[in-house]
């Protein structure tokens, strides 16, 4: 993965310029993609650099930039510059590439903010708190102290259910 510490450079130096994406054709050659859009996405807008965002990090196919309501100091998203409503849409080959860029920026972040942890998450659905309908994984930086709750009732499960699971799961 090339991209990564050359953009970093880039933003730090100031010197920004919009990363268009890319795919690889059949002969393994870099080729400029047509950037899918959808009408009306913030989150299409902000990755195309024609919303102006606190971008922290670019490459040809991601922006990460500071959530606008951050949960705590240095909470942050990643984008995709394509739009994707939610993790099940995505490609597997760009969803590989989220957790690489994820763990890039959870290691420089937690040197440059001192956190004591951090909380990678991504929602889908409404049901699961998504509100913003263009894939996003969250970056949340953790403090001793802090007031973040991300939280969850300890549950059970009957034997009963966990092999109707294990059944459905495992049938070919
Ligand atoms: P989710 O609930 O997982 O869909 O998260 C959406 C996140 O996007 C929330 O944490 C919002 O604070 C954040 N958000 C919404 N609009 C913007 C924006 N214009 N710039 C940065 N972050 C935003
Ligand atoms: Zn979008």
């Amino acid at each position: 993965y090339t991209n990564l510490s050359s953009s970093v450079y880039h933003w730090e130096k100031g010197r920004h310029k919009y990363i268009p994406p890319t795919k690889t054709d059949k002969e393994g050659k870099k080729r400029k993609v047509r950037k899918m859009k959808k009408d009306n996405c913030i989150f299409c807008k902000i990755a195309a650099g024609q919303i102006p965002s606190a971008t922290i990090y670019e490459d040809a196919d991601f922006r990460v930039i500071l959530d606008i309501e951050p949960a705590s100091k240095g909470h942050a998203l990643i984008l995709p510059k394509e739009h994707y409503a939610n993790l099940y849409e995505m490609p597997d080959e760009l969803a590989a590439k989220v957790l690489v860029v994820a763990k890039q920026i959870i290691t420089k972040m937690t040197d440059i903010l001192g956190c004591d942890g951090y909380n990678v998450l991504q929602n889908n659905g409404e049901e699961a708190g998504q509100t913003v309908f263009h894939f996003h994984m969250h970056l949340i930086p953790r403090y001793k102290e802090d007031d973040v709750t991300i939280t969850w009732k300890h549950g059970s499960v009957s034997e009963e259910l966990k092999a109707e699971i294990l059944t459905k799961m495992n049938d070919k």
